[in-house]
């Protein structure tokens, strides 16, 4: 008998459900083993049916979010937080820097798709003050980040929790898959808003730009840095960052900064504190972050209620 994945999408872009189809071949073998009874992005299906595996992509971002959580943890046997919107907030997380009237005001009232300024009062979901990921709200069997997780994990962690195999674990970080050399260089400047550099051999850090390869956990196969972007963190945290109270990105990025290049820490702490949005936007929402006692996460953006 094949065995049941049913899938669902709460606040996120989609992606990650794309992230599926992308599968290639790799779809066509779960094909043959498995059976989608949920998927929004192909199949009308609005109900829950019992399935072996639940995936679910997306932070709880609304009462609705909230309810579809629930109801895939009590009709799935194995429930799969997939990608980084799910694990740690993702994108979605950046909710946090603002308050909910601000947010429905952007969107509904002065945001550039809006032609009335109507807020959905009636007949949509509540949205919460808050963003968070869904382990939050329910039990999560496994965790698979990424933005999108990269269909090699994808794949692998279904099989695992099917049971064939145990699901391939990595402590090391972006850093490890990057040939880069980390050199030491002179008179460099910190070089806002850069995402590229000069000189396609040395490590981005040395060359003012800042990279968060060093604290990401390697769930992509580290492919930003080898095309010239350096990486802005998208599978979440590396493991000593997640399991180290005491250890905070920012500060470990700016001394590994001063290192190579010389910048002042203070320097570098402060802009990425003030660009909050790009760098380590995908685990904002998330404990890991926020109960830091360097970060001060929530209250530093306001401290709202959820
Ligand atoms: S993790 Fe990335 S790809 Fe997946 S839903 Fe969130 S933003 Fe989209
Ligand atoms: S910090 Fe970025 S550029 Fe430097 S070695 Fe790590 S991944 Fe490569
Ligand atoms: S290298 Fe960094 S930004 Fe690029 S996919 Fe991997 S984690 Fe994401």
């Amino acid at each position: 008998m094949k065995a049941k994945i049913s899938t669902e999408w709460l606040s996120g872009c989609s992606g990650c459900h794309v992230s599926i189809v992308d599968l290639h071949e790799k779809l066509l073998n779960l094909v043959e083993t498995t059976e989608f009874v949920r998927l929004p992005v192909l199949m009308d299906e609005k109900g829950y049916p019992p399935a072996d595996v639940g995936i679910v992509e997306g932070a709880v971002r609304s009462e609705h979010d909230r309810q579809a959580l629930i109801k895939m943890r009590q009709s799935v046997k194995t429930l799969i937080a997939f990608g980084s919107c799910a694990v740690y907030g993702g994108p979605s997380g950046i909710g946090w820097l603002y308050d909910r009237t601000t947010v429905l005001d952007r969107v509904y009232g002065s945001g550039p798709t809006s032609t009335t300024g109507e807020r959905p009062d009636s007949g949509a979901a509540r949205l919460e003050q808050g963003v968070v990921p869904v382990d939050e709200v329910v039990d999560i069997d496994l965790y698979l980040p990424g933005c999108p997780p990269h269909p090699y994990f994808i794949a692998s962690a279904i099989a695992s929790v099917l049971g064939s195999k145990a699901p391939p674990l990595t402590g090391k970080t972006v850093c490890s898959d990057c040939d880069r050399k980390m050199e030491k260089r002179a008179g460099v400047r910190l070089k806002k808003g850069a995402i590229t550099a000069d000189d396609d051999s040395l490590c981005f850090l040395g060359q003012g730009v800042i990279c968060l390869g060093s604290v990401t956990l390697n769930r992509c196969l580290s492919p930003c840095p080898g095309i010239g972007i350096a990486c802005t963190g998208c599978n979440g945290p590396s493991l000593d960052i997640v399991t180290e109270p005491h250890l905070d990105f920012r500060t470990l990025i700016s001394k590994r900064m001063n290192l190579l290049c010389g910048i002042a820490t203070d320097e570098v702490k402060a802009y990425m504190q003030q660009e909050a949005k790009t760098f380590y936007s995908y685990a904002l929402a998330s404990p890991v972050m926020y109960k830091k006692p360097t970060m001060e996460m929530r209250e530093w953006a306001g401290d709202k209620e959820n």
